[in-house]
């Protein structure tokens, strides 16, 4: 986003800068100890306090340097009255978790009876008071982690000091604006409108569905657990891939790892959601340990050379698409981000999904992995059940899937 504005060279001649500042601080900070030499850690504590100085005054000068560009007067945007300028204090928490006390221009507009800020959109800036990237920290943190409690301790251990109510107001108004682009996209794609946003187009490209259940609650009930109940949610991946073409099937035999029952039974485990041994299943014995000490020692690998390293396609990029929204809701939005993804025009496609009905409505298609993971699952799930015995039920496994 910034790269155009600081190129490298301009940033890498910066960063000379202050390394040498830096080397003119060390000299200074040993000589104004005289006492004890100073360890490892020590050092650290004075290269963190030299950086948010550096930090502290870096930023306070730029942002004066915008304040000086803004004249006494501005138009309100709403009405076009000319409003007088003053200037607050605004606290504002930044990436290395310092809050610096900057000013910023404001005005009051008496015929829209509101304020308005005239370098807030120039500066990439809203109403909270943490800056764009610590904004998106709090994206990423609750994107990937489990809860508000959770992404404000990992945003914490980052040294940004921040409440876990703030934390789930903003990630809750990121989705919020995430919900809306996403419903444009939709639109402007049912009105054929919507640009590829690639500048090269995928040779191959694959599209994976699946559903899965989630428990909710009620949205508006603040802390605590309100009106529980089960939805299903759909999760797309659309997957840029590189590969080559061959005459012949590059995999003909099922990937070893399907042939290693031990693994098997964890992959089952992990779509079942289970965290331990599966319900009904007995404590591992020494059968089992036999059967697991034999890697690739049954059906198809037995005796078999070892396969080559892999040489099948390899992923470059990959984008999601989830939601709760019925079928007939979400199709548009998967198609919404493959038209952006340029996968129309892609001349190699697969689409991956089980055998629910919605799936193969839009797409028509046959046998895929996930469905025979799907399928191995179920027939698992019953051996081991019937049989009490990885190896005895894995022997069921294997004469189902030939
Ligand atoms: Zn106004």
């Amino acid at each position: 986003m910034s790269s155009v504005k600081l190129p490298p060279e301009f940033l890498a001649e910066l960063r000379e800068l202050a390394s040498r500042w830096g080397q003119i601080a060390a000299q200074r900070a040993a000589a104004g100890i005289d006492t004890q030499p100073l360890d490892f850690g020590d050092m650290e504590r004075v290269a963190a306090v030299l950086a948010e100085g550096l930090t502290e005054g870096t930023l306070t000068a730029l942002v004066q340097q915008r304040n000086d560009t803004v004249a006494t007067e501005h138009p309100c945007p709403r009405c076009d009255t000319v409003c007088r300028v003053d200037y607050q204090e605004r606290p504002l928490t930044i990436d290395t978790g310092q809050v610096l006390p900057l000013r910023e221009p404001v005005c009051h507009c008496p015929r829209c009876r509101r304020d308005f800020f005239p370098l807030r959109t120039a500066l990439r800036l809203d109403n909270h008071n943490v800056s764009p990237t610590v904004l998106a920290l709090i994206a990423r943190a609750m994107g990937r982690l489990n809860s508000a409690a959770q992404a404000t301790f990992a945003l914490q251990l980052a040294r940004i000091t921040i409440r876990c109510a703030q934390v789930q107001r903003i990630a809750q108004e990121i989705g919020h604006e995430l919900a809306a682009q996403r419903d444009q996209k939709v639109a402007r794609q049912r009105r054929r409108e919507l640009p590829v946003r690639v500048d090269v187009i995928p040779t191959v490209v694959v599209a994976e569905v699946d559903g899965g259940h989630l428990r909710t609650r009620a949205g508006d009930r603040g802390p605590g657990v309100h009106e529980v109940q089960g939805k299903e949610n759909k999760v797309a991946a659309l997957v840029t891939l590189t590969s080559t073409t061959s005459q012949d099937d590059p995999q003909p035999e099922p990937p070893p790892a399907f042939a290693e029952p031990r693994r098997v039974q964890r992959l089952m485990h992990q779509l079942n959601g289970w965290a331990g041994e599966p319900p009904g299943v007995p404590e591992s014995t020494g059968a089992e340990a036999v059967v697991t000490s034999e890697p690739r020692a049954t059906g198809a690998v037995v005796g078999a050379e070892q396969p080559p390293a892999s040489s099948g396609p390899v992923r470059v990029v990959r984008t999601c698409v989830a939601s709760t929204a019925d079928s007939q809701a979400f199709g548009p939005m998967m198609a919404a981000e493959a038209q952006e993804r340029g996968f129309y025009q892609t001349p190699r496609r697969a689409f991956v999904s089980d055998g629910a009905a919605y799936n193969w409505s839009r797409n028509g298609g046959r046998c895929t992995r996930s469905g025979c993971a799907r399928a191995g699952r179920a027939v698992w799930v019953k051996c081991s059940r019937n049989c009490g015995r990885v190896r005895s039920g894995w022997g069921l496994c294997r004469r189902a899937r030939s």
